[in-house]
């Protein structure tokens, strides 16, 4: 097992140096460390966590409920097979994930409590030096990598979007956002309005809804919404063949990814069918003249926001037995009471919950350097949605939004892994990309094209984030089924990479 190298800094505290520094210990982190250690054995390498424990999404929320909207057999890795029902809730995401951890003796690697802060790249020395902070002594630590993995996420952990409304501050009940879910927070009883209608608010609402007085979800615009059963049939037949669980996952995966590429394709092609389809499922599940046009029926099309995943359509039994309801219309301002609508209607509520989205984290928080000048993310140009003009030795492991976040990280890490040892052969320590002869007119656009994908946290917060070309080469093109052929096939002598 590799050692890392420690040099004493006589004038601070101890830099220890890693061949790779992978920054999170969510899925994306934990599948770096696993395919490190299986595809690089002799890298050295450590993974920084802020948090106590391992998980990122899945460890800190904490609201009723919480669970995936993806399938395990996609959402899980490829290489660790899932055995239980398709949607699972954070603690069994937890249990598999700790699995992968003590199975494969990762948690040597990890280093918990560790906030990172700044991070420097050195075109003298060629590494990066990496400052965190020890949250349980508030001590700083000062590594050094060959190469930064960033595994961050994509939005700020500590506290979510909660829009500014008039008269917040009157409002005599409790406040509520899902990321920071009070672990006391009594709503037994309690008339409760969730403010949202994207999968947090479908998740929680079932949840909550059987203590609750009453509880609302106000929306301000229809949500699609995907009820099935929570259950694999594939999987549940090979199982009674007692087939190996290895290949019960391996085939499971095949058959999911291919049935959600012709619902991808058909969104695509017959975005009307499709609309009529998944309103259809909705209104077989609602009370007869339910106003399912005002209520469910999207002003989007299909696919251009994730399908929020109803296992068993629990929110509509909700609906149904009268314990929910759904408001349809726009905030005017909070009162002492609850919410005035510009209807003019009133919400009354003892406790108002804002399931109304992430902030953007651009990198972790961490504040970039380049040979000493202060990085300007926006201003570089994505290579696959994954590496970064300007940013030498660092990727980025930004997942899927339509299909499982963790496909990507499985391709991404295979990825990283050959680029490491192809540097290691051609004796390269360097690497950044940066655009082809052919690329030279290429227009530089916003990171996504809103009219593919446009969920209202990256609408927001679009000029943070780093520009894109028009070629799938400069962009995150969210293709999976592009993508899982593309990348293990890019070729690392070609005119974008340059090593020194
Ligand atoms: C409620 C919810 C449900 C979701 N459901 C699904 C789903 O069903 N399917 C799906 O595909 N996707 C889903 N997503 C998207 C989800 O975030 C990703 O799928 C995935 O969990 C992201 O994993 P990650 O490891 O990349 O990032 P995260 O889970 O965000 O973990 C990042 C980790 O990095 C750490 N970190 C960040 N900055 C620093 C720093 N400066 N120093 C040290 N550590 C740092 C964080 O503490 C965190 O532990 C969901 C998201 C949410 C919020």
């Amino acid at each position: 097992m590799p050692q890392p190298a420690v040099a004493p800094d006589p004038a601070g505290p101890p830099t220890e140096h890693f061949d790779v520094l992978v920054v999170g210990a969510g899925i994306s982190g934990v599948g770096a460390a696993y395919h490190l250690t299986q595809q690089c054995p002799d890298k050295s390498f450590v993974v920084l966590e802020a948090y106590e424990s391992f998980g990122g999404t899945w460890h800190m929320h904490r609201y009723p409920g919480i669970r995936s909207d993806s399938d395990l057999y996609t959402f899980g890795y490829r290489f660790k097979p899932w055995t239980g029902p398709p949607i699972a809730t954070a603690g069994e995401i937890l249990t598999y994930m700790n699995e992968v951890i003590e199975e494969n003796d990762l948690g040597q690697h990890i280093r918990y409590g560790h906030r990172i802060e700044r991070a420097s790249w050195s075109n003298d020395d060629l590494r990066w030096t990496v400052e965190a902070t020890r949250l349980d002594t508030g001590e700083s630590v000062v590594f050094t990598a060959g190469f930064l993995w960033m595994c961050q996420g994509y939005y700020r952990h500590a506290q979510g979007y909660t829009p500014e409304w008039e008269g917040m501050e009157d409002f005599e009940g409790e406040i509520v956002h899902p990321q920071t879910w009070p672990e006391d927070l009594d709503y037994t009883g309690k008339c409760v309005v969730v403010i949202g209608s994207g999968a947090t608010a479908a998740t929680l609402i079932p949840a909550i809804a059987g203590e609750t007085e009453h509880v609302t979800m106000l929306q301000r615009s229809p949500t699609y919404f995907f009820p099935a059963e929570n259950q694999n049939e594939m999987a549940d037949t090979l199982r009674e063949l007692e087939i190996d669980e290895a290949w019960i996952h391996e085939i499971t995966r095949r058959k999911i990814l291919s049935d959600q590429a012709k619902v991808t394709q058909a969104c695509i092609d017959q975005p009307e069918d499709m609309k009529k389809l998944l309103v259809g499922a909705v209104k077989a599940l609602l009370p007869e003249g339910y106003d399912v046009e005002k209520h469910f029926t999207p002003r989007y099309r299909p696919w251009q926001q994730r399908l929020a995943f109803v296992p068993s359509g629990d929110i509509f039994q909700g609906i149904s037995a009268g314990k929910a309801s759904v408001v349809t219309d726009e905030i005017d301002c909070f009162t002492k009471r609850g919410i005035r609508l510009r209807s003019r209607d009133e919400l009354e509520a003892d406790i108002i919950v804002t399931a109304t989205g992430f902030n953007l984290s651009v990198l972790g928080d961490i504040q970039f350097e380049v040979d000493g000048k202060p990085l300007d993310f926006a201003k570089t140009l994505t290579y696959r949605g994954m590496m970064f003009t300007g940013l030498p030795n660092l990727l980025w492991i930004f997942g899927y939004f339509r299909a499982s976040w963790t496909l990507r990280v499985d391709l991404l890490c295979d990825f990283v892994c050959r680029l490491l040892k192809h540097m290691d052969a051609n004796g390269y320590r360097r690497v950044e990309v940066g655009l082809r002869a052919e690329d030279a007119d290429m227009p530089l656009l916003p990171w996504i094209d809103p009219d593919n994908f446009n969920p209202n946290y990256l609408m927001r917060s679009m000029h943070l984030l780093p520009k894109r070309g028009d070629k799938p080469e400069w962009q995150h093109t969210q293709d999976y089924w592009r993508e899982k052929d593309e990348i293990p096939a890019i070729d690392l002598e070609g005119e974008e990479f340059r090593y020194d």
